[in-house]
């Protein structure tokens, strides 16, 4: 508690009093003295995320304090051009469970636990008034009662427009896909469309499409998207309609990515940038080796398809998968393909998501940018 994880652990709890159906937590120490307030998950192995450790209390005023300091982080690291940005994340802006996009004139309020689900009146009320969003969709992830998806709508219903340095993109607010769009990954955008000109570029996984996007408009030859989701492609033509930008028939594959990387690989095929952005292939601990393994195929396959010179950007958004190991991952995946690559940068999500030092584990995205020797 001194050190002020915001993460308290059912297992840590010797005694708790009170039902907690306002969504408060207040945590003691052995002799009762109060250590720290949160919000309440009886029903969640992390039974509270802790918002404040020096007497205060969650509520109205807080709520909004903290996302005014959110803001002002923002407008610090964003550029005019990018109206699409992650206005609040969760512990990195000291607000444990609450998750703020903002796509244009809209925002999706995400709540991901149970507590700050008690709390989401006075929520939306501070994100409407520090935000001043002319829409407010409110997203409740915390429980089997929002399965990520609003009931309302379908995907591909809902889109909200915006800007990511200056190119056009749709946020999907009712596909469940995040919360519409993978802002995370801007900072990788805007390398790959430094680096594209005249390449040729496989995006794995491409959801919307906006890796290839980026490399189009950075003067890619070619860009092609392949994921399992027709609706994601069909966004992803919009998105390239949106920017004027060429959108063949051929450009778009709905496919399993594994299938396809065989068939691409047993066909000699050669690209000059590989995209690799896989969903989290672990999403809970006894699935890490598994999702190794995921990793480890999937990264073979792409590896082989690199034409020498060429760049592979590999992702992995797994928080369990941790940096080091995902880059051990990626190396036996080299050894394995017998392709060598060299590591030139590292890059994961944009200042827009911060991390708090106090809970690392909110560092989940990790990219490597691989450039192929021969
Ligand atoms: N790179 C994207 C985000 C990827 S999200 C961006 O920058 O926006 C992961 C995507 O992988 C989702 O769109 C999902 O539909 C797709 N997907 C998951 N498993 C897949 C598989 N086995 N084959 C193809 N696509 C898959």
């Amino acid at each position: 508690m001194l050190r002020r994880h915001p993460w308290l652990f059912s297992g840590a709890v010797a005694q708790a009093t009170g039902d907690g159906s306002d969504g408060h937590a207040e945590v003691l120490d052995a002799a009762g003295r109060p250590l720290a307030r949160g919000a309440y998950s009886p029903d969640s192995q992390i039974v509270a995320r802790l918002w404040c450790f020096d007497g205060r209390a969650p509520g109205a005023e807080l709520f909004r304090e903290r996302f005014a300091a959110a803001r002002r982080l923002r407008a610090q690291v964003l550029s005019p051009e990018t109206t699409g940005f992650r206005a609040v994340n969760s512990e990195g802006d000291l607000c444990p469970g609450v998750l703020l996009d903002v796509y244009g004139d809209a925002a999706v309020l995400e709540l991901t636990t149970e507590g700050t689900q008690v709390w989401r009146a006075e929520l939306e009320i501070a994100a409407r008034a520090v935000f001043e969003p002319t829409r407010l969709v409110v997203r409740e992830t915390g429980t089997t009662r929002d399965q990520g998806r609003p009931a309302a709508r379908e995907a591909g219903e809902d889109l909200a427009p915006f800007l990511e340095n200056g190119l056009r993109f749709v946020a999907d607010l009712g596909s469940g896909q995040k919360t519409g769009f993978f802002l995370d990954q801007r900072e990788n955008r805007s390398r790959l469309r430094a680096l594209a000109r005249g390449k040729s570029v496989l995006n794995l996984f491409s959801y919307s499409g906006a890796f290839s996007v980026a490399a189009l408009a950075g003067g890619a030859e070619r860009a092609v998207d392949v994921d399992s989701s027709e609706a994601a492609l069909r966004l992803a033509r919009e998105n390239r309609r949106a920017n004027g930008l060429p959108a063949a028939e051929a450009d778009f594959l709905q496919a399993d990515v594994f299938d396809d990387l065989r068939r691409r690989v047993e066909a000699g095929e050669r690209w000059d940038v590989v995209v690799c952005d896989p969903p989290a292939f672990a999403k809970k601990r006894a699935d890490v080796e598994r999702a190794a393994r995921g990793y480890k195929d999937v990264n073979r396959l792409a590896m082989s398809l690199v034409a020498p010179g060429g760049w592979l950007l590999t992702c992995s958004c797994s928080g369990l998968v941790d940096a080091d190991l995902f880059q051990k991952i990626v190396f036996s995946a080299s050894v394995d393909a017998r392709a060598p690559f060299a590591l030139t940068g590292r890059q994961g999500a944009g200042a827009d998501h911060p991390v708090a030092l106090d809970c690392p584990e909110g560092e989940y995205l990790k990219g490597l940018w691989l450039s192929r020797l021969q």
